[in-house]
């Protein structure tokens, strides 16, 4: 009797977990579970899909905020209300809530946006990539959100692709030793945490991590988003499953399968990949997601595999896919669901397994014990100690490219006492430009999009009274000619863009980059930066005519990373994690490779000062 009274085992947070699993999955019915592998889009999570229907998960699209401009107590706030919903389902399960916050919480205003994947790339710093990860977990989890969908380990092997610079490298061991982000995100497991197992420490600091995408999503042929690699195992192994045994080692809780296709086989739809190697062979035990109507491209005309959509679900679930990002078809979704079960398409184990994966993680977050966001931590969202760690990030992912016309007379550092300089380029004072994309908007954007410093206002804060500075974005004949400048800064770059959006043949530099830098630099020595997602081309007679070269990536909010070494107040330390190609006609190029000629290799770098400073 007593027994009964008491309040079921899955509520008893001193319970062992796998028995607070067992118990909670034995009290669901097949439409609860089915509907816990479902994650929904934030504008569908109603009361009846989270409080009826008991939708195990949500997530905002790129960029999808509450409203424009929502503040971190407005994200809070709605998460909470989801949450609301959720607890007040038949069994009280509580929501992950999911986001893309892939350089810092990107899509929230304000907040702290460090560089992107590629710089940090450059950077090889995994310490640096730690103390990121522990940041951005305590500016998510300021807003109420549970898990982000990060880190990308891709390894781009080809600069084509739209979602180089969410690689942090070419080379599988560089991108392998970032991968320390797990741990900042999630805190670092024990010596004795077991292998595979999801894990975090702490429900109030950390989040969820998700190692995307699974597998081979930088590695397509030609760099086509959503492609197709073309390798045998051994190469898959060697270099695109590189990174992913030590997000396992550090109990990274899910990963999330890519698009794209091995050898002509969707990933989403590949037992041997997701089963056997990920979850057997590496030992994975968090649980796997699908990408975003991911079982939607199965069912695309040109899959192979016919295009009945419950068929697809069946062969993704049976493939080893825990949860599905629908995200809109839900009621859909359940009954497809329980229609695969009852019909025997898709058997009660794999359901079993997948939901105990989702709950285990549940349970390991700590979300049924601390299901609302903590007011006190507001003020962490783009405070002043994470601005100045991203800076640190920005200055540590600079790779200085070219300095002097000859080795003998470094153009760089540049004075600070100089009378007059000149500030040119599409992207000198561009917040947008700088964040790139997945920021704010899926696809970033340009202008004010967010807090923070441009290039521009960085260098007028370096400068003293006694410099003038004159910024013009295309400046005409008459202020080069006449302008009188001691030098100029010319900084341009590509217009953000997210996912196949970002796919190009011509990486020449937008806006007619080539023709400014070559314009400004027959009258005026100049320091070029470039602000891109991957390297650009850089014709001979461009590089030639210039004094210095800044290879500067993505670097987020904080423009005056990018001063600190200009002026010399720190010397540049990153090294290129990414091949300079000379021409697009020489893709794909990679280190190791026969006949390899780039115009700068991977681990190219040049320092100004003879010692290191920091
Ligand atoms: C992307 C993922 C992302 C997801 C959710 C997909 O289109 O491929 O990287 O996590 O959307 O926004």
């Amino acid at each position: 009797m007593a027994a009964e009274a008491a309040a079921p085992l899955y509520r008893d947070a001193s319970a062992p977990v796998e028995a607070r699993v067992r118990d909670l999955l034995g009290r669901m019915t097949l439409r609860e579970k089915a509907a816990q592998m479902a994650q929904i889009e934030r504008t569908v999570a109603s009361p009846r899909a989270l409080a009826e229907l008991g939708a195990g998960s949500v997530l905002n699209a790129g960029g999808s905020a509450p409203r424009e401009r929502a503040s971190p107590a407005d994200w809070a706030a709605m998460v909470d209300g989801m949450q609301r919903h959720a607890l007040a389902s038949r069994l009280g399960v509580p929501i992950l809530y999911g986001t893309d916050a892939v350089h810092g919480h990107n899509n929230v205003y304000g907040a702290t946006v460090f560089p992107h994947n590629v710089g940090l790339g450059a950077s090889r710093d995994a310490e640096l990539v730690r103390r990121i990860g522990k940041a951005t977990a305590l500016e998510v989890r300021a807003t109420g959100i549970h898990w982000t969908f990060a880190p990308c380990v891709a390894v781009c092997r080809d600069p084509r692709w739209g979602r180089c610079y969410e690689s942090y490298s070419e080379d599988p061991e560089i991108v392998r030793s970032l991968t320390t982000i797990v741990s900042g995100l999630q805190g670092q497991p024990p010596a004795d945490h077991p292998h595979g197992y999801p894990f975090l420490a702490s429900v109030r600091e950390n989040v969820l991590a998700c190692a995307k995408h699974f597998v081979a999503d930088g590695g397509t042929d030609k760099g086509v988003n959503e492609g197709n690699a073309i390798c045998s195992y051994e190469d898959l192994e060697a270099i695109h499953m590189t990174p992913y045994p030590d997000c396992i080692a550090q109990g990274v809780a899910t990963v999330m399968a890519s698009y794209s296709k091995w050898n002509g086989e969707p990933l989403h739809s590949s037992r041997y990949l997701l089963t056997d190697v990920l979850k057997g062979k590496l030992g994975f035990k968090g649980f796997l997601i699908s990408d975003w109507e991911g079982i939607d491209r199965l069912c695309e005309p040109q899959q192979s595999r016919g295009s009945d959509y419950r068929y697809c679900i069946a062969q993704s679930v049976n493939a080893g896919m825990d949860m599905i990002m629908i995200p809109h078809r839900f009621e859909k979704f359940l009954e497809d669901i329980v229609f695969l079960v009852e019909t025997g398409e898709i058997p009660m184990s794999r359901i079993d397994d997948a939901v105990e994966r989702i709950l285990r993680v549940k349970f390991i977050s700590g979300v049924f014990e601390h299901p609302f966001s903590d007011q006190s931590l507001l003020d962490v969202v783009g405070c002043k100690e994470h601005r100045l760690l991203a800076r640190e990030a920005v200055r540590k992912s600079l790779v200085l490219l070219k300095n002097g016309k000859d080795q003998k007379t470094p153009f760089l550092p540049l004075a600070k006492n100089a009378k007059r300089i000149l500030v040119a380029g599409t992207h000198a004072d561009d917040i947008g430009y700088q964040c790139g994309g997945w920021t704010i908007a899926w696809h970033g954007d340009s202008g004010k999009i967010t807090l923070g410093t441009s290039i521009l206002e960085a260098i007028q804060e370096s400068l003293g009274a006694q410099t003038e500075v004159v910024y013009e974005k295309c400046p005409t004949e008459a202020t080069i000619e006449n302008g009188d400048f001691s030098y100029a800064v010319v900084v341009v770059g590509e217009v953000p863009y997210a996912e196949w959006t970002g796919d190009r043949t011509d990486l020449s530099i937008p806006f007619n980059g080539s023709e400014l830098i070559t314009h400004v630099a027959s009258k005026i020595p100049t320091l070029v930066v470039v602000i891109s997602g991957r390297p650009l081309v850089i014709e001979p007679q461009v590089l030639e005519k210039i004094e210095a070269l800044v290879a500067a990536w993505l670097p987020g909010s904080e423009g005056m990373g990018i001063t600190d070494c200009l002026f010399g107040d720190h010397d540049f330390l990153g090294t290129l994690p990414v091949t300079w190609y000379r021409s697009a006609d020489q893709l794909p190029l990679n280190a190791g490779d026969a006949n390899y000629d780039p115009l700068f290799p991977v681990g190219y770098g040049l320092k100004i000062f003879q010692s290191d400073s920091t």
